[in-house]
């Protein structure tokens, strides 16, 4: 059968293939050191559960609003507000399927044919796949150690064209775990002014950050920025809800119009009942929040200090998310050459660096026990060792 070429252009996902390939061995009784994908190994709170189960004891069953329910629409704004400093209305919040789901609206809804994305690698794998499928021009700017692995504003202004429609921006990163500081933002969305380009922010790991770095939103940076800011998140990495599948968009209203009309023919409505889990989280208690935050930065620096005895590989020290990009240069192996033997022979799960365009890179997942953590690392350091 002849597929339609768009998706002959694009890769599947090899963080949900490697999270599912170690799962199934973990079912199959093998005894897998698990560092692939970014989810957290915490339940979801009960107060969040329970919502959610009092909403369908009361018939929230049905459909509802393509754009999300209104109660959480409210309360996603006013968590703009409060959090962020983003003065939006409800009006101007979409509810999607998980964070994933926001940004394929957003590209479906904004990117013409040929329209070029400038993403600064290392990226999220998901980000160049998500702009071919809108027929959108990935446009990749490399980063290396010398500018902490940030685009710099001379780099982003390097790389606009007359084509340049939006600027992907990931602070905190997957999968380096790099902040923007205020003065970086600052520099890109002068920028963006100037050149009269968008920016998505996506912000999933705001709330995973370590050492007391500020968590700043591009588009709180001015009137000019805030008009050319789309904000994407969700509820997966900070509330433990990986599975709900409830992320947010919040932009200008005619594009969430568009987005939500795209939805209204896509996929409707994110399940009802999950929405009111949704809006406990937002509205209750956030100490849960930074209970996991503190055992992130826990396990953070664990692996941190296991990796510093392994000879051969080095990384930079993450100030958010839960991710460590590892250096796997000095082993002379490809990364998915490393990441296949590591799991054959030492059965540690690890994406590798290529599908985030840096092939001399491995991602290791810290948001799993500690016992895995200690477990795995001593088997990574014996992998190592053999091969360097
Ligand atoms: N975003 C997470 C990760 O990078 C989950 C998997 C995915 O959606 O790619 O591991």
């Amino acid at each position: 059968m002849e597929l339609a070429k768009r998706i002959t252009e694009i890769q599947p996902s090899v963080t949900l293939a490697i999270a599912a390939m170690a799962k199934a061995m973990q079912k199959d009784g093998k005894d897998i050191c698990s560092f692939s994908a970014g989810e957290p190994d915490f339940d979801t709170p009960a107060h969040i559960k329970a919502a959610a189960k009092q909403a369908l004891d009361r018939g929230k069953t049905k459909y509802g609003a393509a754009a999300g329910e209104p109660e959480l629409r409210e309360a996603i704004a006013n968590k703009l507000q409060r959090d962020n400093n983003l003065n939006y209305a409800a009006a101007n919040i979409l509810v999607t399927n998980g964070g994933k789901h926001s940004l394929y609206n957003l590209m479906m809804a904004l990117i013409n044919l040929g329209d070029e994305v400038i993403i600064p690698a290392p990226f999220w794998l998901s980000y160049p796949e998500m702009v071919k499928l809108a027929g959108g021009v990935p446009v990749i700017v490399s980063t290396d150690n010398s500018t902490g692995y940030k685009i710099t504003a001379d780099a982003l202004n390097a790389a606009i064209t007359p084509k340049t429609k939006l600027f992907i921006l990931n602070s905190p990163s997957n999968p380096s775990g790099v902040v923007y500081t205020r003065t970086e933002l600052q520099a890109l969305a002068k920028v963006i002014v100037d050149r009269d380009i968008l920016v998505v922010s996506d912000e999933i790991y705001e709330k995973i950050i370590y050492d007391g770095v500020e968590q700043v939103s591009i588009g709180a940076l001015g009137a000019e920025i805030f008009q050319r800011t789309i904000i994407s998140n969700g509820f997966a990495k900070a509330y433990s809800m990986t599975g709900w599948r409830i992320g947010y968009l919040a932009a200008p209203v005619g594009l969430i119009k568009a987005a939500s009309a795209l939805q209204g023919h896509s996929t409707s409505n994110v399940c009802t009942f999950a929405q009111y889990g949704a809006i406990a989280a937002l509205e209750g208690d956030q100490d849960c929040v930074e209970t996991m935050r503190q055992a992130f930065a826990v396990r953070r620096q664990v692996i941190l200090d296991r990796l510093d005895r392994i000879p051969g590989l080095t990384c930079a020290k993450p100030d958010g998310a839960f991710y460590i990009f590892v250096n796997i240069g000095n082993t002379k192996l490809k990364s998915l050459e490393f990441c296949s033997q590591l799991l054959e022979q030492q059965q540690v799960a690890a994406i590798p660096g290529l599908p985030f365009g840096a092939d001399d890179h491995i991602r290791i997942s810290y948001a799993t026990d500690l016992n895995t953590i200690e477990k795995g690392m001593d088997r990574l350091a014996k992998f190592v060792s053999n091969c360097t």
